[in-house]
């Protein structure tokens, strides 16, 4: 574990994750560490542990993350 203390004073839990295998990107929405597989790949959707949106990696070095693009489930029939 990795202490890391924000400037606002709150303190950071990181789990120790070798690069090869994990990573993490910050969520846009809320700025949190968003946890990533190390193969992760350019257009998936993770979901942010945080807040909850979804979010598409949009880059892989570095790591980018943006908020999807909600879906649309009302077609207006
Ligand atoms: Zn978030």
């Amino acid at each position: 574990m990795i202490l890391a203390l924000t400037s606002t004073g709150d303190v950071l839990f990181a789990e120790v994750i070798p690069m090869s295998t994990a990573t993490s990107a910050t969520c846009p929405e809320c700025e949190a560490a968003v946890p990533l597989k190390g193969d992760v790949e350019k257009g998936e959707i993770v979901p942010c542990p945080d807040c909850g949106a979804e979010l598409e990696v949009i880059e892989q070095d570095p790591i980018t993350l943006r908020l999807a693009p909600a879906e649309e489930e009302d077609w207006g029939e």
